[in-house]
């Protein structure tokens, strides 16, 4: 192909790579459903792990699809976890399986409209979580292998996004920010190479660019994931955040056409815009170049307890922030629980739309659409479950413990009162009689938790049994946070919400 073929056929390709969403606000719509393997339960899917529960069949992943097109989103994410992205799982029966299903899905959502967004660390490998250093030359070439392999294996991926870690990120052998972002614009163009039409979104994550020159570890330290220095990789320091994004700007044009940048608010884990991690600059700054998106991670759900969650004041505050700060095309909604948010992802696609709304009344005619006019009490009562403070979440509820132990049995006996009126031709997943039934789960574990005098130990029980089970039949892993969240839920009950 000569020269000017050769561009004309990537400005049509680019052309085509963008049609989700026009690059006016919000108008690309990201759900991002993190199943990696520290944060399995019971609503997220189990890719990792077959034999075990929670995995979902073609039609549970169809349905799926066909619910956040419904709800308005334009992108389905995936992160293709450290697990995933190994030669062991590659050459075995999970990555072939995984390969499989993942483009079946791809298939499904392309007929649908929706884009598929393969997310990956750059160089975090295995399920040991290790980093590999771009300065060793074999780990490299293990890493070019890795991106390789997969981009080969799921073809069909609209959407190649490179992030830094998290884990990840690598300090040894002098690596910087610079090491990753000079490694994503060669992954770019590897990725570019296996699939002519893909789009690549750079990471900015970290404060920024997570971990990269700044992350320590103990003596002799190799790449290993050590859970105690993980909070050094947040380390914010002025000079290198501009330094860093300075080289950014100067290297973008490296990358392949059509390369947009996920850029927060804030250079830290709540994208907020405060003092010297203001990114506000910089986001607009990329903007007159590159389309820039939003990755608030936390404004859903965070990483911690699992229930129904109810953060939408903050996540429509926060749209209006990105859309009078800088021209963001759009971003993610996080979940790691797709089974029992959707109230979250629904709200979060219809934000990016229409950052005026009113997200009571949004959740009003959620319920309603789902069940009836019976069911929008629930957009008033269910705010009252996100009552543990927690990553993203720090508005107190306001609610003596008996007042929210008479809400929550409340809240238990409309969910009961709406059993049989599901609406028939809504596409969910799981079924609307499921999704109920989990409501109506946490409902009455609320109620016996603020109960006057619970059996804690039961209750902790009950909840692990219905959430966390898979992990029963794992060995531990590298971060064992179900264990922590769980302890972190309870002990809210037993010890802090007491008045
Ligand atoms: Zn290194």
């Amino acid at each position: 192909m000569n020269r000017k073929s050769d561009e004309t056929a990537r400005s049509t390709l680019d052309a085509a790579a963008q049609s989700s969403g026009d690059g006016s606000f919000g108008s690309r719509r990201i759900c991002y459903v993190n199943f990696a393997s520290h944060l399995l339960n019971a609503y997220n899917p189990n890719m990792s792990h077959p034999g075990l529960p929670y995995r979902w069949s073609d039609d549970d992943w169809f349905r799926f699809i066909d619910m956040i097109a419904w709800f308005g989103f334009n992108v389905f994410e995936f992160w293709l976890e450290p697990r995933l992205f190994c030669r062991e799982a590659v050459d075995s029966e999970i990555g072939r399986e995984f390969a499989r299903q993942m483009s079946a899905v791809t298939e499904h959502a392309h007929r649908r409209g929706v884009k598929i967004e393969l997310l990956a660390a750059l160089t975090t490998v295995g399920d040991v979580w290790h980093t590999h250093c771009p300065r060793i030359p074999d780990e490299w070439r293990e890493v070019l292998w890795l991106w390789d392999r997969w981009t080969r294996l799921l073809p069909g991926v609209d959407i190649i996004g490179i992030f830094p870690g998290d884990p990840g990120g690598c300090s040894r052998n002098g690596c910087t920010h610079e090491t990753y972002i000079d490694g994503s614009a060669e992954v770019a163009a590897l990725a570019r190479r296996n699939i002519p039409s893909v789009e690549i979104e750079l990471g900015t994550w970290g404060p920024p660019f997570f971990a990269w020159g700044i992350i320590k570890g103990p003596d002799g330290w190799q790449g290993e994931f050590v859970p105690r220095f993980q909070g050094t990789a947040w380390a914010f320091d002025k000079p290198r955040a501009d330094a860093a994004m300075t080289c950014l700007l100067k290297r973008l044009p490296a990358f392949p056409p059509g390369t947009s940048v996920a850029i927060n608010l804030g250079f830290n884990g709540d994208g907020n815009p405060t003092g010297e991690q203001d990114a506000r600059p910089w986001a607009r700054e990329i903007a007159k170049t590159n389309r820039i998106y939003t990755w608030d991670y936390s404004l859903t759900e965070g990483e911690n307890a699992i229930y129904p969650h109810y953060r939408f004041e903050r996540l429509f505050a926060r749209r209006r922030e990105e859309r009078a700060t800088a021209p963001y095309s759009g971003g993610i909604c996080y979940t790691m629980t797709p089974l029992l948010n959707q109230l979250s992802l629904y709200e979060s696609a219809v934000s990016f739309a229409n950052p005026d709304g009113g997200h009571v009344a949004i959740a009003g005619e959620f319920f309603a659409k789902l069940f009836g006019d019976g069911g929008r009490p629930l957009a008033r009562l269910l705010p009252l479950m996100e009552v543990v403070p927690d990553w993203g979440h720090y508005a107190k509820l306001d609610l003596s413990r008996s007042a929210f132990h008479a809400k929550m049995n409340e809240t238990a006996e409309l969910l009961r009162a709406l059993d049989g009126r599901e609406t028939a031709a809504i596409p969910f997943q799981p079924s609307l009689a499921d999704y109920r039934r989990e409501l109506l789960f946490f409902a009455e574990l609320f109620a016996d938790l603020s109960a006057p005098a619970p059996d804690y130990d039961a209750l902790r029980a009950r909840y692990w049994q219905r959430v966390y089970a898979i992990y029963d039949h794992l060995p531990r892993h590298v971060d064992p946070r179900p264990h922590a969240a769980t302890d972190m839920l309870v002990r809210f009950f037993a010890e802090q919400y007491r008045g």
